[in-house]
C-alpha cells in the first residue's frame, strides 16, 4: 500500500479543524491539526497527534501545556496560516483561557495540561487533561478529502 492510498482513505473521514497552540515562556506557536479526539469523561481527557518533524512537538514537551481551538467556518484563513499554507508571516492575536493562549472566535477553546505522551510510528500522541473550556455559538470549519468545507443544512432523518 502506498502513502497516497493511505492518505486518500484517511481523508474520507470528515473532521473539524483545530489549531493547537502552546506557549514556551511567552513564545506562542500554533499548528493546524485534525488528529484530535475526546478520550475520557472522568477524568476529562483529549488526545492530539503531532508529526515528528513538526516544530510544535518540542515546544509542547517544554511547556507541558497546550490549547485546542476548534475553528469556526469563517476561520479557514487561520487554518491555512497555521498549516504553513500561507507563506507570508501574519500577525495573529491570542486571548487567554486558564493562562493558556487561545484563538478568539473558535467554536471551542480547550485548555489542557499534558498528562501523558506516547511515541507511535512517526507521530507523538499527547494526552491532555482539560483544565478549562470556552464555547462560542458558531458553525464549524470542516476538512474532507483534502479540502475545506462547510456543514450543509440538516436533513430530516426518517426511521
Ligand atoms: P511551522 O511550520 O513552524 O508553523 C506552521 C505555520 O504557523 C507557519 O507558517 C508559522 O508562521 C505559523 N505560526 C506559528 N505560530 C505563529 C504565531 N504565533 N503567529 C503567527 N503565525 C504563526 N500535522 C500533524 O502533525 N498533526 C495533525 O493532526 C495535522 N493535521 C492537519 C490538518 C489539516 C487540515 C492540515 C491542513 C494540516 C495538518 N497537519 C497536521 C500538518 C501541519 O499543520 C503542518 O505540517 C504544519 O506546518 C506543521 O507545523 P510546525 O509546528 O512544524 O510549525
Ligand atoms: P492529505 O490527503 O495529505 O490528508 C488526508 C488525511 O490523511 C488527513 O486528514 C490525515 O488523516 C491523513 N494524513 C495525511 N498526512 C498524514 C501524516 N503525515 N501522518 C498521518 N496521517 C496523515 O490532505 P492534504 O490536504 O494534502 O493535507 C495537507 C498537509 O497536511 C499534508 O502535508 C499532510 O501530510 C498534512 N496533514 C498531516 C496530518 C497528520 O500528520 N496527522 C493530518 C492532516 C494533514
Amino acid at each position: 500500500m502506498d502513502d497516497r492510498q493511505f492518505r486518500t482513505a484517511m481523508g474520507k473521514f470528515a473532521t473539524g479543524v483545530t489549531v493547537i497552540v502552546t506557549d514556551v515562556e511567552g513564545d506562542l506557536h500554533g499548528m493546524t491539526a485534525n488528529a484530535f479526539m475526546s478520550v475520557s469523561l472522568s477524568p476529562k481527557l483529549v488526545v492530539i497527534s503531532i508529526g515528528e518533524n513538526a516544530r510544535i512537538l518540542e515546544k509542547i514537551k517544554q511547556s507541558n501545556t497546550f490549547s485546542v481551538n476548534i475553528l469556526a467556518s469563517d476561520q479557514q484563513e487561520l487554518s491555512m496560516i497555521f498549516a504553513g499554507q500561507i507563506k507570508e508571516p501574519r500577525e495573529v492575536a491570542f486571548d487567554r483561557l486558564d493562562g493558556k493562549p487561545v484563538l478568539a472566535g473558535a467554536v471551542a477553546q480547550i485548555a489542557c495540561e499534558v498528562s501523558a505522551e506516547h511515541v507511535e510510528g512517526d507521530h507523538t500522541l499527547f494526552i491532555g487533561k482539560v483544565t478549562d473550556i470556552h464555547l462560542e455559538d458558531a458553525e464549524p470549519l470542516i476538512f474532507y478529502s483534502g479540502r475545506y468545507r462547510a456543514l450543509a443544512e440538516e436533513k430530516a432523518v426518517t426511521m
